[in-house]
């Protein structure tokens, strides 16, 4: 089996107490059982406090979070009391592995970080160039598909900034049928339906100092997670869900989040939930 990851992969270093957007709150934490049940067992000062933390149904397991969204575990000064207490072994997988992604096409394995993660972020809109390795060799993108799936991306496949309102509009409206991850969520998009007018205007004047050349890059890594649907969807069209999510990127930018901000934010909207990541595929309209 070939293992391709970004080269910006092994520099990926996670900010913990000093992150702003921790992913130890916000989102449904889930346990794996085998570490469920370690926890279960564990003595008790930290033990109790693990088993009135952890919600399960009989198959499943997560934390319980406090009222503000936030793991229970994730202590005053950002740091996790589980890694404090216990080391980083006790942790379960997914917050081990986070926001490392694993995605497979047959035999080859396509790892990633994933961009709700700001550390993750930073990596990627700080390289010149977006390059792919197997440990001996690099690839830009395209070569790397070329040798996973044997075939050719579309030469147009690029992102090209919104120009037209209907384009904005039609990118917002879908993305307005996705679950949201948070009320904030829906506030935020609902305000750039309603002032559409200031967010033509904000993109248009964006458009002609934005970073092209990060949001290609940013481009390329949505393509890049998603090509594991590359048998349920042809590439043409994952390219285009690419762009339409890097537009979407790009609107949020141009409103003022930043382009590390809005990458992240969508990226913890889109792409950790299965639906929100079809809902867009399903409702591009054909070229
Ligand atoms: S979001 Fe990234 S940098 Fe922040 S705590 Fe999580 S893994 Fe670390």
């Amino acid at each position: 089996m070939a293992a391709y990851y970004p080269t910006f992969y092994d520099r990926f270093k996670c900010r913990a107490a000093d992150c702003r957007h921790s992913c130890c709150r916000g989102w449904e934490i889930d346990i794996d059982e085998e570490t469920a049940k370690k926890y279960l067992g564990f003595p008790p000062s930290l033990g109790e406090r693990l088993a009135q933390a952890i919600v399960s149904d009989g198959d499943t397991y997560s934390f319980r979070l406090t009222e503000d969204g936030r793991c229970p575990f994730l202590n005053g000064a950002g740091l996790c009391d589980i890694i404090t207490e216990y080391g980083e072994d006790a942790l379960c997988d997914i917050c081990r592995e986070h926001p490392r992604f694993y995605e497979f096409i047959g035999e080859n394995e396509l790892r990633g970080l994933g961009l709700s993660c700001e550390a993750a972020t930073a990596l990627l809109l700080g390289e010149k160039e977006l390059r792919f390795t197997d440990g001996t060799n690099e690839y830009d993108l395209a070569s790397l598909i070329r040798n996973v799936t044997g075939k050719r991306l579309p030469r147009r496949a690029a992102f090209s900034p919104p120009a037209h309102p209907e384009t904005m509009r039609a990118v917002l409206d879908l993305f307005s049928q996705t679950e949201p991850i948070d009320e904030r969520w829906s506030e935020e998009l609902a305000a750039l339906r309603r002032n559409i007018s200031s967010t033509v205007r904000a993109a248009r004047n964006y458009r002609r100092i934005c970073d092209r050349a990060a949001y290609n890059r940013v481009f390329q890594y949505i393509l890049y997670r998603q090509l594991e649907r590359i048998n349920d969807a042809p590439l043409r069209r994952l390219a285009r869900y690419a762009a339409v999510c890097t537009c979407f990127v790009f609107l949020l930018d141009a409103c003022g989040a930043g382009t590390a901000g809005a990458a992240r934010r969508f990226s913890e909207q889109i792409e950790y939930s299965t639906e929100n990541v079809d809902i867009i595929l399903d409702g591009i309209p054909n070229p």
